[in-house]
């Protein structure tokens, strides 16, 4: 893999493409840090070996040039997190960029303006991708949340590099996490799939079915099994047209000799809203009316017991509503149980979406291996999809 460590920064200018699309709130303040605090190792370390860094980042969704998503609103913080003094340059771009490259000494930190004030960022523009490329000596990714996209700044530009190119830490740390589940696991690997609907996780399940040893079903998509399955599920979460599929899966699964869990009770509700009455059922007997929100503690227990039996963990998705007190439980022991097996030498890693947002509001993000940063790209990694991100590095990535 082409690690930063393959490099010497020594005097070198590093244009590194970091995920700084942060939230702000009305006064423009960053109200979550984590993706500045994780492409922290890697600045640094360029910094110390006596190159400067040159970051570039997309913010939001801006259509051209909008205020309200500068980068100028993060300078501060990146600064505080990084504990170097960021310069600020008002375009990705032309001759302002180029000159405030131009005097940028070792040791120093230059922060351009928001990469997709150019629709050509989105669009993969080769053009724009060369005009970038001018901006440093060395490309660096460190972006594994845009990974997945075919970007100017992404992928494009890699072209330019040659064989000066290659992943941060923290694009390096989510390869090596997903190789490590998918590729390199030590047995037995349990995959835990949550959340909401069969139909968003079908590409998962049909590349991880073969390669891990359980794979642990919960959240609404439990309902289109039990339902396929011939149970009773009143009016939860269901995806009509997903019953052969769901069925098909089970099949998949005998055939690989890898076993499925499902939730052998539910945590049901007259309504979808915290306050609604609750009990708890078994899965397949839902009665009229009432939906299953959260596994329930038989569930849990059983879940439990296959979690603390695993060396490798995968977790995508919530088991139950979490965002809601009452049907967060599930999902809070499936995390204990999950911070267990950590505790005791498993593996595990955290990816996609509601998983990640589940592990921080519940405090177990630093007691499991692995946080993944990226959501989209998590899923597609988990997919068996090649990233063009990652791609573009490992080889030539090529416009069509
Ligand atoms: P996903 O983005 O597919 O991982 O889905 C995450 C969402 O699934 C969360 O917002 C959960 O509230 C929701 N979810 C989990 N369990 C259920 C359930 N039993 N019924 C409805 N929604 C659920």
């Amino acid at each position: 893999m082409k690690k930063l460590s393959d490099h010497n920064f020594e005097n070198k200018k590093a244009l590194i493409r970091v995920d700084f699309n942060v939230p702000l709130n009305a006064d423009f303040e960053v109200t979550d840090d984590t993706r500045i605090q994780a492409a922290k190792p890697t600045i640094i370390k360029i910094l110390e070996d006596g190159g400067s860094c040159v970051l570039m980042s997309h913010l939001g969704r801006p259509k051209g040039i909008e205020d309200a998503f500068s980068l100028r609103h993060i300078v501060e913080k990146v600064t505080e997190i990084l504990g170097v003094k960021v310069n600020f340059v008002a375009d990705c771009i032309g001759q302002n960029a180029e000159e405030a490259v131009a005097n940028l000494q070792s040791g120093e930190v230059l922060l351009l303006e928001n990469l997709r004030f150019y629709n050509e960022e989105k669009s993969g523009d080769v053009a724009f991708a060369e005009k970038l490329s001018k901006l440093g000596d060395i490309y660096v990714n460190d972006a594994f949340g845009t990974a997945h996209r075919a970007h100017a700044s992404t992928a494009v530009i890699a072209q330019f590099f040659g064989e000066h190119k290659c992943f941060g830490n923290l694009l390096a740390k989510e390869i090596e996490s997903i190789d490590k589940v998918l590729h390199d696991s030590q047995k037995p690997v349990t995959a835990i799939l949550g959340g909401a609907k069969v139909s968003s996780k079908i590409g998962i399940v049909e590349n991880i079915i073969e390669k891990v040893d359980h794979i642990i079903i919960g959240g609404g998509m439990t309902f289109t099994f039990i339902k396929a399955l011939g149970g009773t599920i009143g009016s939860s979460l269901v995806e009509d047209d997903k019953l052969d599929m769901a069925l098909d899966i089970l099949a998949k699964a005998k055939e690989h000799q890898t076993t499925i869990h499902l939730p052998v009770d539910a945590v049901i509700a007259d309504a979808f809203a915290n306050e609604a009455n609750t009990q708890v059922v078994a899965t397949d007997k839902i009665p009229d009316g009432w939906m299953g929100l959260d596994v329930g503690p038989e569930t849990s227990k059983k879940f439990a017991a296959v979690i603390n039996d695993s060396k490798t963990i995968l977790w995508n998705g919530p088991l139950g509503v979490f965002e809601m007190e009452n049907f967060a439980k599930g999902t809070i022991a499936l995390g204990d149980a999950i911070v267990e097996a950590t505790k005791q030498g498993s593996f595990s890693l955290v990816g996609g979406g509601d998983s990640v947002a589940a592990v921080k509001q519940f405090g177990f993000a630093d007691q499991v291996s692995y946080v993944s940063t990226g959501g989209g790209a998590m899923l597609e990694s988990l997919e068996g999809k090649t990233l063009p991100g990652i791609q573009a590095i490992l080889s030539q990535y090529k416009t069509a």
